[in-house]
């Protein structure tokens, strides 16, 4: 059975959760460092296969803008710890998108600047905090199909994720998407600023303790370096086709 997109519907038990494995019960992880192009697609992803998309990243800023805020030490993971157990981080559907509520608090258009970027990429590094977090992101796909993006997504917060993609791409390339995203949001900058910002986040994400950005060994990896997004998503898609075809057979 076809969907009208040529998507198989689905087929038998899958993803280990013990329920008809379907378009839309999907859970698909997509990692990868900053500017690889997961969040759009992750989103489009979601979009075509009727999941929820969840945005891990927006947590960990949800997190910084609060450390920020209350001038909580960044190095201090005793605090951080503290504070993140302290903290009431809620992603609900909007009509624009979804919204970020840090106890009650809806914060989402104060995410995107440089000094959350920094302080979210802070924060990510404590132990303790990514232990909760990681258990509101497993919550979240509890009851429907997610597609996911983040940097551990694959390998510590769904291990047994039905597709697990890895996305990435030369650094100045994805510095300066980067660099039109803080144009957009009115925060203007240079190309080699925002580079070197890009390379210290992703230096920090792959070598900290507590869940480094690397690839699941059973990701599948894209350059999305000269790829439009929608190659990207054409091939993230005929992987999905691929499993459900498979799981039909
Ligand atoms: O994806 P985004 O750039 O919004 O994430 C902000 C920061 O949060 C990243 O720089 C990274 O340090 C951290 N992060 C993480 N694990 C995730 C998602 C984001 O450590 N699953």
């Amino acid at each position: 059975m076809s969907e009208p997109d040529g998507l198989p519907s689905g087929g038998r038990i899958g993803g280990g959760r013990g329920v008809p494995r379907s378009r839309s019960s999907l859970v698909i992880a997509i990692d990868g460092p900053v500017g690889a192009g997961k969040s759009t697609m992750a989103r489009r992803l979601a979009e075509t296969l009727r999941c929820v998309y969840v945005d891990s990243g927006a947590m960990y800023r949800a997190l910084g803008w609060k450390a920020v805020r209350d001038g909580v030490d960044l190095t201090d993971h005793a605090c951080l710890a503290a504070l993140g157990a302290a903290t009431d981080i809620r992603i609900l559907p909007g009509p624009a998108g979804p919204r970020v509520l840090v106890d009650g608090i809806d914060v989402t258009d104060a995410l995107r600047t440089p000094e959350i970027d920094q302080a979210a990429s802070l924060v990510s590094t404590c132990a303790a905090v990514r232990e909760r977090l990681v258990a509101l992101q497993r919550s979240m796909a509890a009851r429907a199909g997610v597609v996911m993006d983040g940097r551990d997504i694959g390998t510590v917060v769904f291990p047994d994720a039905d597709l697990k993609f890895f996305l990435d791409a030369d650094l100045s390339v994805r510095a300066e998407r980067r660099r039109r995203d803080l144009e957009r949001s009115g925060a203007p900058t240079t190309h080699a600023a925002v580079q070197e910002e890009v390379a210290r986040r992703d230096a920090r994400d792959r070598t900290r303790e507590a869940s480094p950005l690397i690839p699941a060994a059973d990701a599948i990896r894209i350059d999305s370096t000269s790829l439009p997004a929608d190659e990207v998503v054409r091939r993230m898609l005929a992987e999905v086709a691929r499993l459900l075809e498979q799981d039909n057979s």
